[in-house]
């Protein structure tokens, strides 16, 4: 009798790496165990969600819908009640995980390392968190993981308080890339049907290095050394796939090399739209009367009635004051005269579901060699950047062996890996198949 071949799908993902900046890579000879893994399919360009960051893409496929149902904005967010400013952690996103509709449709998961997985919760499989996770022992399930992993030295992500010290950072990432290996490859054995193994390293060498290896710099062979060690990661894992497994390979948000920071916050002091009182860090500060404070990266809010503590705008005065702040968002230019911000957007436009009204009122996306974040020092708008790179909504890619996908966005990956599951079509996922 027929039998149907089981469906086995793997996702490696690398956190903030272009497909050009790999297509260069390759073209220089360099991370040849991943090309020859790249060799056997075709990549499209992915589009990253907005605001492009890791917290907010990854919530994004792990889900399949927008920030408006997943409630993910950031990395940190607001209460707006007290204006108390939080971390997020996997128990903010308010929508099912990718892996827990596919313990209903019967399928067993392996999750390494995707953000905002912490604290791990129970799963059709096993999971090891990603970034951020303070706990190793909250940071498995089954939780007598964790036991294992800490007695072989498991880290879960690279300290960046240490890129000052670039030695001490690339041997941490080469001791998070080891014991990631470890892992990834002990979980390859386990009977799963969905695997995904999530690289960050990436990220935090983009974000500090990423000029340096583009530009042979000072730390042009430590970064170069430690992307070697990625590609060989990639190929072991593929080496070690039972036949016939669909594999997917993708990134979250693109990348580029910064000049600027643009402190928004000090923008929106700077230009008479916020104040701030008293002390320390945080939205907390902001005083009563003003009209909009700003959460990194290129968040916007304004203090809605209802809504912000001491909030007085009312809803029919909103849009008014969205287009006057983005008008003087985007009549603003860096030091050297060049535009600041290249994009910006209305939340209400770009934002679906119940979670949509918690979020920001308008995104601003920088201009090429711009990066936002929302301070409280109340210092000057722009700084010299203090670090190497930084995200953009455009560049990341969606590899599939042996196919030929669409171009898409972030949105748009869980429907297709839910597609290479063999799976129904889930009216759930907002994004479209991409094969
Ligand atoms: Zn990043």
């Amino acid at each position: 009798m027929f039998q149907r071949r089981k469906k086995r799908v793997c996702v490696i993902s690398l956190d903030g790496v272009p497909g050009a900046f790999l297509r260069d890579a390759f073209r220089e000879g360099r991370l040849a165990p991943l090309r020859s893994v790249w060799q056997a399919g075709e990549a499209a360009e992915l589009t990253s969600t907005v605001p492009p960051i890791s917290s907010v893409a990854w919530a994004t496929y792990s889900t399949g819908v927008n920030p408006g149902r997943h409630g993910i904005y950031g990395f940190a967010d607001r209460d707006p009640r007290d204006m108390s400013q939080h971390l997020l952690t996997a128990k903010d996103v308010a929508a099912p995980r990718l892996w827990e509709l596919a313990a209903q449709a019967g399928k067993k998961s392996a999750i390494v390392n995707v953000p905002l997985t912490y604290p791990a919760e129970p799963v059709a499989g096993w999971l090891v968190a990603g970034f951020p996770a303070p706990e190793l022992s909250r940071a498995t399930y089954p939780p007598s993981l964790a036991r294992q992993l800490a007695q072989d030295g498991y880290l879960v992500d690279p300290d960046p308080g240490a890129a000052s010290q670039p030695p001490e950072f690339f041997s941490q990432v080469e001791r998070a890339l080891a014991s990631r290996r470890r892992v990834a490859l002990k979980l390859l054995r386990e009977p799963w049907d969905l695997y995904h193994l999530h690289i960050m390293a990436t990220d935090r060498l983009n974000h500090f290095f990423l000029a340096d290896g583009l530009n042979c710099g000072p730390w042009a062979a430590e970064f170069w050394h430690a992307y070697e060690q990625v590609a060989e990661l990639v190929g072991e894992v593929v080496a070690a796939l039972p036949k016939g497994t669909e594999l997917v390979l993708m990134s979250d948000h693109g990348f580029a090399p910064i000049r600027w920071e643009l402190d928004l916050n000090a923008f929106l002091i700077e230009w008479g739209w916020l104040e701030l009182s008293g002390e320390g860090e945080g939205p907390g500060r902001v005083a009563p009367g003003s009209v909009a404070y700003s959460l990194t990266p290129g968040r916007v809010y304004l203090l809605r009635r209802g809504r912000e503590r001491d909030g007085w705008i009312e809803p029919d005065d909103a849009p008014g004051y969205l287009e006057r702040i983005a008008e003087d968002l985007l009549s603003l230019s860096t030091p050297e005269g060049k535009p600041a911000i290249g994009e910006v957007l209305f939340g209400r436009e770009i934002y679906r579901g119940p979670e949509a009204e918690l979020g920001p009122d308008l995104l601003a996306l920088p201009a090429p060699g711009v990066e936002l974040r929302g301070g409280w020092s109340g210092e000057e708008p722009f700084r010299p950047a203090r670090r190497q790179g930084g995200h953009t909504l455009t560049g990341a890619f969606l590899w599939i062996r042996g196919r030929c996908p669409r171009a898409g966005t972030v949105l748009d990956v869980p429907p297709t890996v839910w597609s290479l599951l063999g799976l129904p079509p889930k009216p759930e996922f907002e994004g479209k198949v991409l094969i």
